[in-house]
């Protein structure tokens, strides 16, 4: 079978330096807050070109975080609207309810699936405070006219940089591009942990230290308590894999990148189209969507010849039941591109043969 992903296989390349990373970690007696975290945050500030960096126990959490800071530092308030993409992972959207603040959905663009910026000053009220734009696939979906619409009216630009690892815009990496940045690192993303965890970056100083301490049950100094935090710790094992991992992220997108250039060029198959890709370079690709509109009979006929694909998503965030105060709204292309998408393996570690494979039967889908 052709896995989607292969984590093991993954965790397998790298496996002395990993190894050796646990043990040092695990030898020392010292499993929180430690020098490990402390290597991490300094690495991956510098890889992603922020002033700080602050770990924490997963991407959601470090969403929630970002507008919990804000909140703390007096810069929203509960009820507050902060625009959003209507189809991202739910991830993104439950950040900004979780702390009271009123997700608004943009529709995406149908080319390249990010949110359409041409839509984004339509949504924007008195009390719109934030924008949260969403690298989905590992495609950049920052442009020009979103950094213009916040500086006009003085939004604050966040990311939720969980798919894009490593992708880059005019030379920025994604992460650094706005106000501060959400980053996931549950084991199927491009920088992946073993089990959950996620980070802050920003430039803001302020932010950072009210997130650390939020993340740390709201303590800035042991036993005494700021704000009424929660425990959302990043541990030191896991800040020790992900610092062996990140020195070969570059190295692991590069070769996602092949992967997808030759599904793109070999993928001919009228019935199956492939993503619209603004900047290829750029591009870490997390995911490899196609559409099709038949796209349950071209899974299931995948399926039944060994490749395993997954649907991201099934159903969009307006449509969940815990969300059911949207289920009548319509969002026609967001709704399209989540009937139609269908995800292809992609991987640093699926082989050229493999590749070869899965091209040969998309196109032999009738
Ligand atoms: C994975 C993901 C998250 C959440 O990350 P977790 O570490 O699983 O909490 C947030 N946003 C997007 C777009 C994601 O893909």
């Amino acid at each position: 079978m052709i896995k989607f992903l292969d984590i093991q296989k993954i965790t397998a390349k790298y496996h002395d330096e990993i190894h050796q990373a646990v043990d040092e970690v695990v030898d020392s007696g010292w499993y929180l807050q430690g020098e490990a975290n402390a290597r991490f945050e300094k690495d991956f500030a510098e890889y992603i070109g922020t002033d700080c960096c602050v770990g924490c126990a997963n991407g959601l959490d470090a969403l929630i975080w970002i507008f919990r800071a804000y909140i703390e530092a007096g810069i929203m308030s509960p009820g507050d609207e902060v625009i959003v993409p209507a189809n991202t992972y739910i991830a993104s959207i439950l950040a900004i309810s979780e702390n009271g603040l009123k997700p608004v959905l943009v529709e995406p663009d149908i080319r390249t699936c990010q949110i359409d910026d041409r839509l984004i000053e339509a949504a924007v009220t008195e009390r719109t405070k934030a924008i949260l734009i969403v690298h989905l696939y590992g495609q950049c979906a920052y442009t020009e006219k979103i950094g213009e619409i916040c500086r006009k009216y003085g939004l604050k630009l966040v990311e939720d940089n969980a798919q894009a690892h490593g992708c880059l815009f005019n030379g920025k990496r994604t992460g650094s591009l706005g106000d501060a940045a959400g980053h996931s690192f549950y084991p199927g993303k491009n920088l992946g942990a073993f089990g959950d965890a996620g980070a802050v970056t920003t430039d803001d100083k302020e932010i950072a230290g009210i997130i650390r301490a939020v993340a740390n049950y709201g303590s800035t100094k042991k036993y005494i308590f700021k704000y009424k935090g929660r425990n959302s710790r990043l541990d030191e094992t896991n800040a020790a894999v992900l610092d062996v991992k990140l020195r070969h992220l570059d190295e692991d997108n590069a070769r996602r990148k092949a992967v997808a250039r030759r599904y793109i060029d070999g993928i001919t198959n009228p019935l199956v189209s492939v993503p619209h890709v603004k900047d290829f370079d750029s591009n870490v690709f997390h995911i490899f969507p196609v559409m099709c509109p038949r796209r349950n009979e071209l899974q299931e006929y995948l399926a039944d010849n060994g490749v395993q694909t997954i649907i991201h998503y099934p159903v969009p965030p307006h449509k969940q039941e815990c969300y059911r105060e949207w289920n009548s709204l319509s969002f026609p292309v967001t709704e399209k591109i989540h009937n139609e998408e269908l995800s292809l393996p992609i991987s640093p570690v699926i082989t050229d043969e493999e590749v070869r494979e899965v091209i040969r039967l998309v196109n032999s889908f009738k």
